[in-house]
């Protein structure tokens, strides 16, 4: 589940079909479709960010104990 923030509805809505996507700064992002208004929504970064930064730490602290 990706959650953007909406600005039809000025409130973090639930994206439907988020695709991964580079803006024309070269940053990655993702795209989608509010849940609620259908309207087009973006969010910075890569798709399974935070995924991918939990099994970083965990990985860590692995190595730390
Ligand atoms: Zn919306």
């Amino acid at each position: 589940m990706v959650q953007a923030f909406c600005v039809k509805c000025r409130t973090k809505r639930e994206m439907k079909n988020p695709k991964q996507v580079v803006l024309k700064n070269n940053r990655p992002a993702v795209k989608g479709t509010c849940s609620v208004c259908e309207s087009t929504v973006y969010r910075m970064g890569r798709y399974s960010k935070k995924k991918k930064t939990l099994k970083g730490k965990l990985g860590s602290l692995k190595l730390f104990f």
